[in-house]
């Protein structure tokens, strides 16, 4: 990987500027491949952000959107395909399950080509049906097998809430106690990273006695990239299924779930895959399981396509995932996830992992610039980037922790248009985007960072 550091000194020597000059942000913009990308978006005017104070800022202007990470931005064919949608609803009823460019009876079918590329997996290895939680559920009823010998979960200390409900949930339905089966892992005393070796470690000690291996594929809260070849090695190797939730890594780094001989995977697609909030949400299984690994529970949906509507009841059910699906699938989500995925069919995730390294790695060089602590000026405001500092093992998102009130710094940086997101206890998840962002927003959130940040010193000291 490129060096972002090395590249923004070469740059502003070249164009003998300052590196936090925002010339250096112009260039790197002028010289994006994919920077054309954002016109496919919506994005959002300041002006339109409830918490906007119009009185410090241009409300015109588009706001600088790092929130990505939590709801992508608006496709702006999303909308132009749900309304193909709605007026064959309405011009010919019923018929549109087998009309147009999308029958509602297979179109989710055309995406998961599409869907596959972007998480490393062949296409029969996904489906596209129901919400995150929901598939991480019906994945967990098939992998979770537990037996008094081999009873455990291992997942992250700090796992997504719903992630950790889900395993606590599984692990009583199979009549087994959570303070027994759930192995949780943290990160060291004092340090923010789980380190792969102590996953390893783990796994390698308990192993025995576990069932599944369950962590988030990108740590939602440090933005932490696990090292998923590795900790799968490692599972397999104790005898354990391991199974990933990809829902701060699908469309954010380069996944290759196949590749990898990861077990299974569970993702959301309104974060990094811009679907809108409740999108159609992703599963995968590897292909090694599609004879042996058989869904716990079954609908119609999971019928072969060519004998379901013949409703005799004698079940052919799809290998793989694809026997995992119940429903028929809800079209009007369809659309908006169509309308994404083809954007990042016009790239692919090595080019936007390319410049994603570099966008980032900018965000980072401009905040360690301006706000490291400074041990001689105690009173500056300073900042501490908890996420890892080597690309590799981080996505897009940087966490970053304050040394003043955090609330009152997200107060001032909303207020100047800037949409970033806050998590209990105290870090703030900025997220630049490589589909839509660009370096320049990257220089303007550093600038107004700078005026929210004084707002704030002002608060302290009234
Ligand atoms: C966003 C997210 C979820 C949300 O689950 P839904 O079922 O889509 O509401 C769950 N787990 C993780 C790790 C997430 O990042």
């Amino acid at each position: 990987m490129e060096n972002p550091q090395e590249k923004i000194t070469k740059i502003s020597q070249e164009l003998r500027c300052n590196p936090t000059s925002l010339s250096v942000a112009e260039y790197l913009d002028q010289h994006d491949e994919i920077k054309h990308l954002r016109q496919d978006f919506l994005i959002p005017k300041i002006s339109e952000l409830p918490p906007s104070d119009l009185s410090l800022v241009d409300g015109s202007e588009d706001c600088v959107y790092f929130v990505g990470n939590s709801l992508g931005l608006q496709p702006k064919n999303a909308k132009k395909y749900i309304d193909e949608e709605l007026d064959k609803w309405a011009k010919m009823g019923s018929h549109g399950h087998l009309e147009g460019s999308r029958p509602w009876v297979w179109a989710e079918e055309n995406l998961e080509d599409l869907m596959a590329k972007i998480v490393g997996a062949k296409p029969e290895e996904v489906a596209l049906m129901n919400g995150l939680t929901v598939n991480l559920h019906l994945l967990m009823l098939s992998f979770y097998k537990p037996t008094p010998k081999r009873h455990k979960i291992i997942l992250e200390d700090r796992a997504f809430p719903s992630d950790h409900y889900a395993v606590e949930s599984q692990i009583r339905l199979r009549g087994f106690n959570p303070d027994d089966s759930m192995l949780l892992i943290k990160p060291r005393e004092g340090e923010e990273m789980i380190r792969t070796e102590d996953i390893v470690s783990v796994i390698e000690r308990e192993g025995d006695s576990v069932a599944v291996v369950m962590l988030g594929a990108v740590q939602y809260y440090t933005g932490q990239f696990f090292n998923m070849e590795a900790i799968t090695k490692a599972g397999h190797a104790k005898g354990c299924f391991v199974g990933f939730d990809c829902a701060h890594a699908v469309g954010n780094v380069e996944l290759r779930l196949h590749d990898w001989n990861v077990d299974f995977a569970c993702w959301c697609t309104y974060k990094y895959v811009n679907s809108g909030a409740g999108g159609l949400a992703g599963a995968f299984i590897h292909q090694t399981h599609s004879h042996t690994v058989r869904p716990a529970l079954v609908g119609w949906w999971g019928h072969d396509l060519k004998t379901r509507f013949q409703m005799n009841n004698e079940l052919e059910l799809q290998s793989g995932v694809n026997g995992f699906r119940l429903s028929n699938q809800p079209i009007l989500l369809v659309c908006p996830l169509q309308a994404s995925l083809e954007i990042f069919n016009k790239t692919s995730m090595k080019e936007l992992r390319k410049k994603s390294v570099l966008l980032t790695g900018y965000l980072e060089y401009l905040i360690k610039h301006y706000y490291s602590k400074d041990e001689s000026n105690p009173d500056k405001p300073f900042i501490k980037i908890i996420s890892p500092s080597e690309p590799e093992e981080r996505g897009c998102q940087l966490s970053l922790c304050f040394s003043l009130p955090i609330r009152d710094v997200f107060k001032e940086l909303e207020k100047r248009g800037i949409a970033c997101d806050m998590r209990e206890p105290d870090v703030l998840r900025v997220a630049p985007v490589p589909l839509y962002n660009t370096f320049t927003d990257v220089h303007r959130f550093i600038t107004v960072l700078g005026s929210a940040l004084s707002a704030c010193n002002k608060l302290q000291e009234s």
